[in-house]
């Protein structure tokens, strides 16, 4: 009998190989044993330009309702996309639309395994890259600044009343940027770190660049420090587990010389370049899951991977590609785990943990696809096309649910 839901999840499809996949996830790992609901939202860019965007948004508030959505990679459109598939619009990335509404931080997390041996060999725990998603140099001004112009901020208060700063004095050509950030916003996503830290049991690491922006980044330090002394404190002994403040330089040392099991939470800027890095020395975007958590508790969760563009032109001229199926399938888990937590449905929260299960051994037998041959220690590995992996890991778990 298939496991029954009582609460959808909200399902938003994407773009290219991404989509593919995730059409045969669903069919063969999925749907044969689950009673599936979902609220279903199509974020194909022909969709989206078709709609004029509107189902990003309308997916969005549905996270917002439901609390649980689960989305596929997402081509977000440049010119050479609007071209390729005769786009009305540059439609804004998915993702930032989504991030804004739902206002939240973005936990990248790798998936480790006994027999894949990462880039970085000493990196045996996760290491949990935590991302401001508002704000900094996502939101700026930036200009050009001509010969000898001196250049000022200017303050305007409700009344007109304007208070003006020195800036810089160019005597030669030059460039500027502007950027922000708001309280509540910095305070929610230390709220969501310290939460998330508790949640699993985990030491949190934060670094910034105070000694240098004074104001700006000492601003994140102090939102921190008093919000975890005044109400985390306390539960973070109880638990036996850390927060630590350090220069980001400091952090990135730490970082790279530890064994993992931190969650490190970084400004915005900071967390775009340091979920590469960390990626990167894990050994394959495919194995980095990702979740959007907000602040008043609802949960996206993805791949960490884009669309898999080249791959999908290989797949349409008939060939069987390896493209690797385990970010999407850790998203599904993910979120159906979630959805179990939520409405006390322990045979979902089974499933997913199974389903999970079902997919290491396959990779720990040998079975993997092309990208991660080479950082398998198993014996008598062999790649295998996408179909055949997801193939094996449905056999395995036919086997392990019994
Ligand atoms: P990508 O789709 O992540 O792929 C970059 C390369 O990484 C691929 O060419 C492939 O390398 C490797 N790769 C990524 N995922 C893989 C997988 N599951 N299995 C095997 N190899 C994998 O990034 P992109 O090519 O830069 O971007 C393509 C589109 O995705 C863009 O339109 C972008 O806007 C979008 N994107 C969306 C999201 C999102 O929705 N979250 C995130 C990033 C990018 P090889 O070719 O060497 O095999
Ligand atoms: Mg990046």
């Amino acid at each position: 009998m298939k496991i029954k839901m009582t609460v959808p999840i909200v399902e938003l499809d994407g773009d290219e190989m991404a989509r593919v996949l995730w059409s045969w996830v669903k069919e063969s790992l999925i749907e044969p044993f689950v009673d599936l609901k979902v609220e279903y939202y199509d974020l194909h860019i022909k969709n989206r330009d078709n709609t004029n965007d509107i189902v990003t948004i309308d997916a969005a508030n549905a996270i917002k309702k439901y609390g649980v959505g689960v989305k596929c990679a997402t081509i977000t459109a440049n010119k050479d996309r609007q071209d390729e598939y005769d786009l009305k619009e540059m439609w804004k990335s998915p993702n930032g639309t989504i991030r804004k509404i739902l206002n939240g931080t973005v936990f990248r997390t790798p998936i480790i395994l006994d027999t894949l041996t990462p880039i970085i060999p000493t990196w045996t725990k996760p290491i949990t890259i935590a991302r401001h998603s508002y704000g900094d140099i996502y939101i700026s001004t930036s200009l050009e600044i001509g010969k000898d112009t001196k250049v000022d901020f200017v303050l305007t208060d409700k009344n007109g009343y304007e208070t003006k700063y020195p800036v810089f004095d160019f005597n030669e050509e030059g460039i500027l940027m502007g950027h922000i950030n708001l309280d509540s916003s910095i305070k929610d996503f230390a709220h969501t770190c310290f939460k998330y830290a508790l949640n699993s049991k985990t030491d949190l690491i934060f670094g910034t660049k105070d000694t240098v922006t004074k104001t700006y980044d000492y601003k994140f330090k102090d939102i921190f420090q008093n919000l975890y002394n005044n109400q985390y404190k306390a539960s973070f002994e109880e638990e036996g587990i850390s927060y630590t403040y350090t220069l980001i330089d400091d952090a990135i040392s730490r970082a790279i010389k530890s064994n993992g099991g931190v969650i490190w939470a970084c400004k915005n800027y900071e967390g775009d370049l340091m979920s590469d890095m960390v990626a990167t020395g894990f050994g394959s975007l495919a194995l980095m899951t990702s979740v959007l958590v907000s602040s008043d508790g609802n949960y996206e969760y993805e791949a960490a991977h884009g669309t898999v563009k080249s791959h999908y032109y290989r797949h349409l001229s008939g060939e069987k590609t390896s493209t690797n199926p385990i970010a999407i399938i850790f998203a599904w888990t993910g979120a159906l785990r979630k959805r179990g937590e939520l409405d006390a449905n322990e045979d979902l929260v089974n499933f997913s943990n199974k389903l999970e299960e079902a997919t290491i051994n396959i990779v720990n037998k040998g079975i993997m696809t092309k990208d991660l041959i080479k950082m398998s220690s198993v014996e008598n590995k062999k790649w295998v096309n996408s179909q055949k992996m997801i193939d094996s890991i449905a056999e395995n778990l036919q086997s392990i649910l019994l």
